[in-house]
């Protein structure tokens, strides 16, 4: 079925599509989108938005408003690329530039998407098809998980009464199941060196603390609950087996369903820290590096999108396209069997039929952040092959080609009805916002970004 938000996403289609393109082409890593961001600007200037960059303490965030008074509609844009993810479009591994950034996140495809729906939107409060006000936030820094919290911390997203949130992905799903909240820190210990063999029994070694701190965490898993994950990798264990190591770090991950679980889990390996540094004579101390929260899917808002998906013409492959993924398929890295198929073919529908899914996925993003402030809702379309894994090359690839554009605008249309249909009927809101205060349990939404730590 057409509708207005459609028509006006394919009126623009070009522009967006160019803007994703040349996002893809220069890719820029978290905290560094000074280019991206540039070009939202002047694309959400001439569509008559007021635009602010570098609110919040962060330099490469925006906000971009249009429309007065309630509801406020607000959609999530992110742009960062992944570090080393440089990928030409071709169904084969190759670099633009071996080592340089690149969109495997499809980020690039990510905020062109929420764009294209907030212009579609502001397009029919403009019409005066609805009243109300509609929000474009640009969130840097995804990729780290910590950008939205930055933003929050300097006081955004707290103007919405909702707010939509796409991902790229492989299939056409909104995501009620949680994506895991997360803190990531640094452990550092200092021994004192010595010569390995001559004197070892003056040396101190910072090595054997971050490797008594590992055992401690895997007898800590123990006893934790089943939601919980810890993952490490050493970023320093010294520098020659024959000299103590005087300092070492290790990089944490920890990841659970809630945040309570994550804090909990973090004070809990910030003790096995300190005794693995009283065992053996040395110091250690804790880097904070920042955190996000699970994402909190909201029933209303997921129904009304779903509505939204059906109503929405998806965007049908090319004859190219299909080539494509089924080239891609046949080199894909990870085994068939591990997204869900469709039960009758047996196989990923990607062109299928939208649908919501409970499934709990133990990645994080950090737009749980902004769900935990208003009632949100994620979803993911299809904009790769079937069985890209995700942050790879394949994905990379199809975020600069006619699968990624398609998917994308598929989600533009499907975000800005949905909005479109909040807009013309306010009991949604309210009743999403009843939803919420539900979900909250009566919690109210602590920044896991503490004031003084530096972006
Ligand atoms: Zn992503």
């Amino acid at each position: 079925m057409e509708n207005q938000i459609s028509k006006y996403i394919d009126e623009k289609k070009e522009e967006l599509i160019g803007l994703a393109k040349k996002i893809w082409e220069n890719p820029e890593v978290s905290f560094q989108e000074y280019k991206a961001v540039e070009w939202y600007k002047e694309f959400l200037e001439k569509e008559g938005f007021d635009v602010t960059v570098g609110d919040y303490g962060v330099p490469t965030s925006i906000r971009a408003s249009y429309g007065s008074g309630s509801p406020v509609i607000g959609f999530l844009g992110e742009y960062d690329a992944l570090r080393g993810m440089s990928q030409v479009v071709d169904t084969v591994k190759k670099p633009v530039k071996e080592g340089d950034p690149g969109h495997a996140c499809q980020h690039n495809l990510l905020g062109v998407g929420h764009l294209g729906a907030a212009i579609a939107l502001k397009n029919a409060i403009k019409n005066k098809e609805a009243k109300g006000t509609v929000v474009f936030y640009g969130c840097p820094g995804e990729e780290e998980l910590t950008g939205k919290g930055f933003m929050a911390r300097g006081g955004a997203f707290r103007d919405l009464d909702v707010s939509f949130s796409w991902h790229p992905g492989n299939g056409n799903a909104i995501v009620m199941g949680k994506l895991t909240a997360l803190n990531t820190f640094e452990i550092h210990y200092k021994g004192q060196t010595a010569h390995a063999a001559a004197d070892p029994q003056n040396g101190r070694s910072a090595l054997d603390a971050l490797e008594l701190t590992n055992v401690g965490v895997q007898y800590l898993r123990e006893h934790v609950t089943d939601d919980v994950r810890i993952h490490y990798s050493i970023l320093n264990g010294g520098k020659a087996p024959n000299i103590v190591p005087d300092s070492a770090s290790s990089w944490y991950f920890v990841r659970a369903l809630s945040r309570e679980a994550v804090t909990d889990t973090y004070e809990r390996i910030k003790k096995v820290a300190e005794g693995a540094a009283i065992m053996t004579e040395t110091e250690s101390s804790v880097k904070y590096l920042g955190g996000c929260y699970n994402t909190l899917g909201n029933k209303v808002l997921a129904d009304v999108l779903l509505e939204a998906m059906k109503e929405t013409p998806s965007q049908k492959w090319s004859e190219e396209d299909i080539k494509f993924a089924q080239k891609m398929e046949e080199v894909r890295t990870n085994a068939r069997g591990a997204f869900p198929t469709d039960k009758n073919t047996g196989e990923y529908l990607y062109e299928g039929e939208p649908f919501i899914s409970y499934l709990d996925s133990y990645g994080s993003s950090d737009v749980g952040d902004v769900q935990h402030i208003c009632p949100g809702i994620l979803f993911i379309t299809a904009t790769t092959n079937l069985g890209a894994a995700g942050h790879s090359w394949q994905n990379t690839a199809c975020a600069g080609m006619g699968i990624g554009f398609k998917g994308m605008l598929y989600a533009a249309k499907s975000m800005g009805l949905a909005g479109l249909k909040l807009l013309q009927d306010e009991n949604l809101v309210k009743k999403a916002k009843e939803q919420f205060k539900i979900d909250m349990q009566d919690k109210e939404y602590i920044c896991p970004i503490p004031k003084d730590l530096e972006l």
